[in-house]
Formats: structure tokens, C-alpha cells, sequence
């Protein structure tokens, strides 16, 4: 079953040639694996969180932002407005299912791997590239103030192509949303 065959007529089936994904979706993630995901999180599996979920958790790990998830719905026809992507995107940040990596001023992405690690940004064509956990070691922390611990350490490796300057790496004391 894919998300197309929430839909019918010879419009979607001709959309969905196009589209190489709904088909040709990995085994280990069929829509009963989006919808028991939602539910295992306490959300109700409605057509707009399946549709999205499907979007987002059926091609392995993936760091979208609201604005390339939309276009994605919009090509997969789904009519769902950016007002709605964001709020469950959000949705699903609060419950766990993605982590967001902000990366400069207010463009965040929504990554689906939850598990600790960094990441690397690559200003000139804006994307999100995962360093594993284990990669690197962050040391000289400043203790917490009295009455926190540090809930986790995020850190941003941000990448330009070279040129003569420098790349600046940001550590940003994260707050695990
Ligand atoms: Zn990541």
C-alpha cells in the first residue's frame, strides 16, 4: 500500500510514474510501519500525519525542511498547506519523531534520525550532512549552573568550499526538542 492509493483516478496513477518512491518503497518501511509509529507516540494516524509520515520515514535517515517537505506533498499531490507541514512537523518534533537542527538564523531542519549525533552544514547549497556521535569528542564544557545538567551538546561543523577562509565550527548547547 503506498500513499497514493489514498487517492484514485488516472491523474494520480499518471503522478505517480513519475514519482519513484511510493512504488519502489524499502520493505522495512511499509504505511503500517509510519502508522504504528504514530500511534506508538500517542498520535492518531490521521490522513495529513500518514501522508507526511510517509514523506519523511520511508527513504531512510533525512533532514527536510518545512519548505522542501511541502514541495514534496505538492509533487506527491497532496493538498495540504504549509500552515499544516509545519504544525506537524512540530507535531512530531514534541513527540520525538524527528529532531530539529537549526543551522542559521531561522532555517531548521527536521531531521528523522533521533539518535545523538552532529552534523555538518554546507553553506553553499544549504544541506545537512550527519557526523556520527562517536566522531567527536567535546571537551572543556563549562559545568552546568546550579539546579541543571546538561541535557545535550549539539555540534554544527559549518563548511564553504575552499577558498582561502576559514570554516567556523559552532557548538550549540542543545536543548533536545
Ligand atoms: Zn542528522
Amino acid at each position: 500500500m503506498s500513499i497514493l492509493s489514498l487517492k484514485d483516478g488516472a491523474a494520480a496513477r499518471s503522478q505517480a510514474e513519475q514519482i519513484p518512491w511510493p512504488q519502489k518503497a524499502p520493505a522495512a518501511c511499509p504505511i503500517s510501519a509510519v502508522k504504528s509509529r504514530l500511534r506508538s507516540v500517542g498520535l492518531r494516524p490521521t490522513r495529513q500525519r500518514m501522508a507526511l509520515g510517509w514523506l519523511l520515514f520511508a527513504k531512510g535517515d533525512r533532514h527536510v525542511s518545512a519548505e522542501m517537505l511541502y514541495e514534496e506533498a505538492l509533487r506527491a499531490r497532496e493538498p495540504l498547506s504549509l500552515a499544516t507541514v509545519y504544525n506537524t512537523l512540530r507535531q512530531f518534533s514534541e513527540a520525538g519523531l524527528l529532531r530539529q537542527v537549526s543551522v542559521s538564523g531561522p532555517k531548521t531542519f527536521f531531521d528523522t534520525n533521533v539518535s545523538e549525533h552532529h552534523h555538518f552544514y554546507h553553506e553553499d547549497d544549504e544541506t545537512v550532512v550527519d557526523i556520527p556521535g562517536s566522531e567527536i569528542q567535546v571537551t572543556g564544557l563549562p559545568v552546568a549552573p546550579e539546579g541543571m545538567v546538561v541535557s545535550s551538546v549539539e555540534v554544527i561543523v559549518r563548511l564553504r568550499r575552499a577558498d582561502g577562509q576559514e570554516s567556523v565550527a559552532k557548538i550549540a548547547g542543545g536543548s533536545r526538542a
